[in-house]
C-alpha cells in the first residue's frame, strides 16, 4: 500500500509548498559558483532561486588562481593564465612547465558582477543583501532566517559557518594550522617582470615562524599579485605581514618603496584542517569552505567548488538528493591530508623540503593531479615514494588508526 502511494505524482503533491525551490545561503565563491551553473542547466531554468549574502560583494576582495587543462566552464572570466610556473626551495630556480594545464586567474569582482548582471536577467532568481541567522530543516524542506524574515525552500545550500559549526571546529581533536596571507598587487615604473612566467611558490624566505612562502603573479611587465603566505597556527599583525612583503620586492627583485605602487591588497585566512565538515543535514547542503570542501593540506578550494558545484547540478537535473564527497576516492585524500597535516604539526619535516623533494622527483603535472585528488593508486605510491618513508609511513599509519575517531559524519 505504502508504495502504491510512492507514485511520482504523489511524491509531488505531498511535497510541501515552499516559497522557493533552492535557497543558495552565501553568494561566495561556492554559492555564486552553484548558481552559475543552475542557472546554465535546461531542465532548471525553471526553478526558483533566493541567494542571501550579507555583503554587497562590489570590491575585489579575492583573487582565485587554479590549474585547468583546456577550456573551463568560468574561462570567459579568467584575467590571466600561465604554463610557466617557477619553485624556489633554494637559490636555483625550477622551471615547471605544467602544460596542457594552465594556471588561471580570476578577479572575485569580475566574478561577482558577472553573476549579478545575468541574475538581473532572469525572473526566477532573487538576489538579497540579508544577514543569515539560522538555517533549519521542516519536514521534508528546510528554512532560512534572514534579515528577521522567513524563507523556505526545498533546498538550502549553505556556504556559511553558522555559530554552532565555527564552535565544533574548534572543539574536536583534529589538526588545526591556518594558512594566512597578505597580498599586494602592484605596479612598478620600469618594466621588470616575465608575464609568461610565475613564482608558483618561493622558499627562499625564512622558515623559523612556519612554512612561508612567496608567489608572484605577473600580469604584464610591470604589474604582478605578490602574496606571503604561512602554513601555521598564529596570524602575524598587519603591519608584520607589510615588512615582509616590502623585504621580499627589495631582496629579489630589487624593488625600493618608491619603485612601485600598491594598486590593491588582499588578505586571507584558510583553514587547513581534517575537522569533518558535516556535508549535509536533510534538506540542507553545505558547500564551498562551509561543505568541507578546502583541501585540508593546501588550503585550494576553487576547483573542488567547480567539480562538487557541477555534480550537485547533476544530481538536481536527475531529481537525485544532491549529496557530494564520498566513497573511497574521498577516505582516500582525507588520509593523505592527514597524514601531512600530522607531520607539518608534529615539525617531523619542514614544507620546503616535502615540495622541494616532490618537485624534484616527479612531473610536475603529476604532483598537480595529486593536489586536485585525482591521481590513482600507482601514481599515488610514485608520490610518496618522493618523500622520506621513515617519516610519511609512521604519520599515515598513526592517521589511519585513529582517523576513525575523528571523523565523525
Ligand atoms: C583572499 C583569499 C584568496 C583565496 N585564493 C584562493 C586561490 O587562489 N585558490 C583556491 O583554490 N582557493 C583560494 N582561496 C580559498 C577559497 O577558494 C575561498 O575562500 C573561496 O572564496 C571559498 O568559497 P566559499 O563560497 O566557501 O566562501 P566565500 O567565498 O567566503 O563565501 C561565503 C559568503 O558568505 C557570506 N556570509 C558570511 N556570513 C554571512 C551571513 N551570516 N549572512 C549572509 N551572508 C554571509 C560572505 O559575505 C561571503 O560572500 C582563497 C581564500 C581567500 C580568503
Amino acid at each position: 500500500m505504502t508504495d502504491l502511494l510512492n507514485t511520482p505524482q504523489n511524491i509531488q503533491q505531498n511535497k510541501q509548498v515552499t516559497d522557493y525551490d533552492y535557497i543558495i545561503t552565501g553568494a561566495g565563491c561556492a554559492g555564486i559558483s552553484l548558481l552559475l551553473r543552475i542557472m546554465k542547466e535546461p531542465p532548471l531554468r525553471n526553478k526558483t532561486v533566493l541567494i542571501l549574502d550579507s555583503k554587497m560583494k562590489d570590491n575585489n576582495d579575492h583573487t582565485w588562481c587554479y590549474w585547468e587543462e583546456g577550456y573551463g566552464f568560468l574561462e570567459h572570466l579568467v584575467h590571466y593564465r600561465w604554463q610557466q610556473l617557477n619553485f624556489y626551495a633554494d637559490k636555483t630556480k625550477q622551471p615547471l612547465d605544467i602544460s596542457p594545464y594552465s594556471y588561471k586567474m580570476i578577479r572575485s569582482l569580475d566574478f561577482y558582477d558577472y553573476a549579478k548582471n545575468l541574475t538581473l536577467k532572469r525572473t526566477k532568481v532573487t538576489w538579497k543583501k540579508a544577514t543569515v541567522t539560522e538555517i533549519s530543516n521542516l519536514n521534508d524542506c528546510a528554512y532560512v532566517m534572514a534579515d528577521g524574515n522567513k524563507h523556505t525552500a526545498q533546498y538550502v545550500f549553505n556556504s556559511i559557518l553558522l555559530n554552532e559549526d565555527k564552535y565544533s571546529f574548534h572543539e574536536d581533536n583534529c589538526y588545526k594550522l591556518l594558512q594566512h596571507f597578505k597580498g599586494w598587487t602592484i605596479e612598478t615604473k620600469q618594466p621588470i617582470f616575465n608575464p609568461d612566467e610565475a613564482t608558483f611558490m618561493d622558499f627562499r624566505v625564512g622558515q623559523e615562524k612556519g612554512a612561508a612562502f612567496v608567489y608572484l603573479l605577473p600580469t604584464s611587465d610591470t604589474k604582478a599579485l605578490v602574496e606571503y603566505t604561512f602554513f601555521n597556527e598564529e596570524l602575524l599583525d598587519r603591519s608584520s605581514y607589510n615588512l615582509l612583503l616590502k623585504n621580499y620586492l627589495e631582496k629579489y627583485w630589487k624593488l625600493q618603496v618608491d619603485d612601485y605602487t600598491i594598486l590593491e591588497t588582499e588578505i586571507g585566512i584558510i583553514p587547513m584542517t581534517n575537522h569533518q565538515f558535516r556535508s549535509h543535514q536533510d534538506s540542507i547542503i553545505n558547500i564551498g569552505t562551509a561543505g568541507g570542501w578546502t583541501k585540508a593540506s593546501s588550503g585550494f578550494t576553487f576547483q573542488f567548488i567547480q567539480k562538487n558545484t557541477a555534480s550537485i547540478v547533476a544530481a538536481l537535473v536527475e531529481e537525485k538528493h544532491p549529496v557530494t564527497g564520498k566513497g573511497f576516492s574521498k577516505r582516500k585524500f582525507n588520509l593523505y591530508d592527514a597524514t601531512l597535516l600530522n607531520v607539518l604539526v608534529n615539525k617531523k619535516m619542514e614544507a620546503r623540503d616535502i615540495f622541494h623533494k616532490l618537485f624534484s622527483k616527479q612531473k610536475p603535472q603529476t604532483i598537480l593531479r595529486f593536489l586536485d585528488n585525482e591521481t590513482n593508486l600507482w601514481e599515488d605510491l610514485k608520490i610518496l615514494a618522493s618523500v622520506p618513508a621513515s617519516i610519511f609511513l609512521p604519520a599515515a599509519l598513526h592517521e589511519l588508526l585513529f582517523s576513525s575517531k575523528k571523523n565523525k559524519d
